[in-house]
Parts: C-alpha cells; sequence; structure tokens
C-alpha cells in the first residue's frame, strides 16, 4: 500500500481552473473553500492555472480568474503555476511509467478504435479500449509508427475512494480503461498533467466540484504507478438554481465580476454567501473571514446541492454595506455615480447606506447630492408638487431663511412650525418638500437632506418649486 496524506505535516490545497471561461460562482467557492482549509490549518494554499487546451484557454480569462481571486481576498502562496509550461516534465513522467512498466506504447490505428467503438456500441456497452498493445512485447512495435502512451491500469478488484465529502465511493477497476497519457504528438493529457501537478506542488488536499469524482478514480492508479502519496479528496456537490436546476447562465452562472459590476456587490458579503452555500456552522448566517477561518472543517460542508438564492445575497450585501466604512463606500460608488465630491459622499454615507440592498442603489440614492437646479422631477415627485405645495413651499423658504444655525434640531424646529401655523400634518409638509429637494418621492430623512444640501442650495431647490 502506498503513502498517504492523512497526517501530513503541513496541509496543501490549491485550486486549479481551466482559463476557458470567467471565473464563476462554483470556482469562487471551490477558491474559497481550499483557502479556508489551508487557512484553518495554518497550511498553503496554491493556484494552478490549467491553460494546456491552448484553443480555449484566453489571456482574458487568466485576467479575471486572478482578478476575481484578488476582489474575494484569496491570496494563493507563491507564484500562480502554469500547467502548459510544466508539459516536459509531464511527458517526463509518462516515459518513466513506460521504463517501470505501469505504462506502454500504444500503436493501435484508427481503424481499430473504430473497431471497437462500434463493437461497443452494437453491444450496448460503454467504450473501454483493450489494447493489443498492452501485453505485447515492445520489440514487435511498428518502427517510426504513431503511438500514445497508455496507463496500464488495473483490471482486476476495485477502487476506494474515502471522500471528505461523499463519503466511502467504490468503483470496479474493470469499469476503468487504460487512458492516454501522451498523445501521439507527445503532449501531456489533461489527466496526467493533473496528478503530476498535484504531487510536485505536494498537494495533500483536492477540494474540488464533485463533477471530478470520475476523475478522482483514474488519476489514483496514476499515483499508485509512481508510488507517490495519494491525496484526500473532498469532491463539493455543484450548485443549482433557485429551481433546483444545476446552475446555467439564466440562473446568473456568470463570471463573478458581474456580482461586483452589476449588481453591486461587496466581495465579504460574497464571500459569506459562498461559505453558506454548502458549508454550515449551526444556523450562523453572518460569518466574518476570520469567524470562517476559524471554524471551516471539511465534515461541514453537505452532501447534497446548493441552492443559488439572489435574494439572500442581496439581504447579506444589505448587512455588508451597513457595516461597511463610510469613506470606502464613497470611493467605491464615485465611479458609478460619476461623483466628484468623496468627501460629501462620506459625510452623507451614515444615512445613505441605512437604505442601500447594493452598491448601485447607494448611488442612485445619491444622486440627488449632485442633482443640479433646477431638477428633473420623476412622475411622483411632479404629482406632489401641484395642488397647495407651492404655498407651502413659499411658507417653507420663509421659515428655513430665517434658521441662523443650519442643524438638524433648528430645521426640524422650523419645518414643524411650519406645518403647525398651515394647519398640517408634519408629512404633508415633508412630501412635498422632499419632492423638491431630490426630485423623488423617497429619500433618507428630510432633515438629514437639509443638512447635506446645506442652507443656500437648499432654499434655491425650494425657491423653484415654490408659489412667487
Ligand atoms: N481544471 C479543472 C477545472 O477547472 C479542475 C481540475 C481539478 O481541480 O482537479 O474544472
Amino acid at each position: 500500500m502506498s503513502a498517504t496524506n492523512d497526517n501530513p505535516a503541513t496541509i496543501v490545497t490549491r485550486f486549479a481552473p481551466s482559463p476557458t471561461g470567467y471565473l464563476h460562482l462554483g470556482g469562487a467557492r471551490t477558491a474559497l473553500f481550499n483557502w479556508l482549509y489551508a487557512r484553518h490549518h495554518g497550511g498553503t494554499f496554491l493556484l494552478r492555472i490549467e491553460d494546456t487546451d491552448r484553443a480555449r484557454s484566453t489571456q482574458p480569462a487568466i485576467d479575471a480568474i486572478l482578478g476575481g481571486l484578488k476582489w474575494l481576498g484569496l491570496d494563493w502562496d507563491g507564484d500562480a503555476v502554469f500547467q502548459f509550461a510544466r508539459a516536459d516534465r509531464h511527458a517526463e513522467v509518462a516515459h518513466q511509467m513506460v521504463a517501470s512498466g505501469h505504462a506502454y506504447r500504444c500503436y493501435m490505428t484508427a481503424e481499430e478504435i473504430t473497431a471497437q467503438r462500434e463493437a461497443a456500441q452494437a453491444a450496448k456497452q460503454p467504450l473501454r479500449i483493450r489494447s493489443p498493445w498492452r501485453d505485447a512485447d515492445p520489440a514487435t512495435a511498428p518502427a517510426g509508427q504513431p503511438f500514445v502512451v497508455r496507463l496500464k491500469a488495473p483490471r482486476d478488484g476495485a477502487t476506494t475512494i474515502e471522500d471528505r465529502v461523499q463519503g466511502s465511493v467504490t468503483v470496479q477497476n474493470a469499469e476503468l480503461d487504460d487512458l492516454i497519457l501522451l498523445r501521439s504528438d507527445g503532449t501531456p493529457t489533461y489527466m496526467l498533467a493533473v496528478v503530476v501537478d498535484d504531487h510536485d506542488m505536494g498537494v495533500t488536499h483536492v477540494i474540488r466540484g464533485d463533477d471530478h469524482l470520475n476523475n478522482a478514480f483514474r488519476q489514483l492508479p496514476i499515483y499508485k504507478a509512481n508510488g507517490w502519496p495519494e491525496p484526500i479528496y473532498a469532491h463539493i456537490p455543484l450548485i443549482h438554481g433557485t429551481d433546483g436546476a444545476k446552475l446555467s447562465k439564466r440562473h446568473g452562472a456568470v463570471g463573478i465580476e458581474a456580482y461586483r459590476d452589476e449588481l453591486g456587490i461587496l466581495p465579504e458579503a460574497f464571500d459569506n454567501y459562498l461559505l453558506r452555500l454548502g458549508w454550515g456552522h449551526g444556523d450562523d448566517e453572518i460569518i466574518s473571514r476570520e469567524q470562517a477561518t476559524e471554524w471551516f472543517d471539511l465534515a461541514g460542508v453537505g452532501k447534497s446541492p446548493s441552492r443559488f438564492d439572489l435574494k439572500k445575497l442581496e439581504n447579506l450585501n444589505g448587512h455588508y454595506i451597513r457595516a461597511a466604512d463610510d469613506a470606502r463606500l464613497a470611493a467605491l460608488i464615485a465611479p458609478i455615480g460619476g461623483y466628484a465630491d468623496t468627501e460629501l459622499l462620506t459625510r452623507a454615507m451614515p444615512v445613505l447606506k441605512a437604505r442601500a440592498a447594493n452598491l448601485n442603489e447607494l448611488s442612485e440614492g445619491a444622486r440627488f447630492l449632485f442633482a443640479h437646479r433646477p431638477l428633473d422631477l420623476d412622475q411622483a415627485a411632479s404629482d406632489l408638487l401641484g395642488g397647495t405645495a407651492p404655498q407651502l413651499l413659499a411658507a417653507l423658504h420663509a421659515a428655513l431663511d430665517a434658521v441662523q444655525q443650519w442643524d438638524q434640531e433648528a430645521l426640524e424646529a422650523a419645518v414643524r412650525q411650519v406645518a403647525e401655523a398651515q394647519g398640517v400634518k408634519l408629512g404633508q409638509v415633508a412630501q412635498p418638500l422632499r419632492a423638491a429637494l431630490t426630485g423623488r418621492k423617497t429619500s433618507p430623512g428630510i432633515f438629514d437632506v437639509l443638512a447635506l444640501l446645506g442652507k443656500e442650495e437648499s432654499l434655491g431647490r425650494i425657491a423653484d418649486r415654490m408659489a412667487v
């Protein structure tokens, strides 16, 4: 029996995305779980870009993956490893495996493979290549003919994986075939490259989506053939949409930058949400990074697929917006709204952030601060400014003009006095006042709005709508 990684001195995890598409929700969660597991154990978290598919790997996808990880605060140790650059090493291992009798050169022709495929189809059996070269005398090899290198996979017995999430999973070895390690052009296959890289990088724990569970049974024989310690596997269930179907574009299976740019999500809210997608700690919903690092373990990962729920993500986001630093929020929304005065935004933030579920709403909520007179009114505001509103506003103008100390207390006293003098409720005065000051029917509290706009601007906006 070969060594295992049951009790490694240091835990090493890795995130190994293929840069053929952007970093999506599932990938980001895999990265987070690997990061948390490594950090929890004081181990190492590595990044490997699996760019062996030259036709489909792109630089923009690599940039999006690196940028996405940075945005989420998932820092990796050392430099990212690029898989394609290691092709010579992968080939070297394949040749060693041929030399040690764990792999062989297969000269099967396209016709021979087609014949096996057709026979399998006719028998309604899955295709398992049975190469005559597996046990052939290498001396009989046709000189100068192209060949692939195949693994001499075990055919008897069974392979069992004690997966930390899926439990004990067994596959009969007869169901596996002699997979290709090196193609006829000498390039390594994905299956070989993953194992060689994980071994060379010292990876002790392979934590990844359960769409790779089948691959684990094909990868293990490569470890065994080389006498390498086998990794501990943890295959995490995939993420489904709210309707239970596999996550697709329709559900938001988009690059994570869309959550940042289009939905205005804060990274800490996204992290917290990803964490709760498939991992739990009692009923805790709001879990900081520090707390997560302390608590995270593989035992808390659920066995069934988790469901993506945008509402939950937005609720968490609202929480983290209210907890976030005002100057940071101001800097984040200034480019969204095209606002230049971040000092004013920062001052306004305590009242603005109380109401926003995402950064776009936060930015919209700040718009009134920067609007130019005369303000554009939306329909609801325009309706509020009809009837007796112009007279009320004239009375408010006079009362507010007399306010010396432009603070909440004095402003409230002045507005209340007008309401009393006019014999109406405070709300009936506040509504047209809000419409005149913000051009909208909803806004932060009216005294906050007055205070933030200042005396001159407030009186100007009121004057634009009052009866003269
Ligand atoms: N590159 C693979 C993917 O992006 C992951 C391989 C692995 O984690 O072993 O799906």
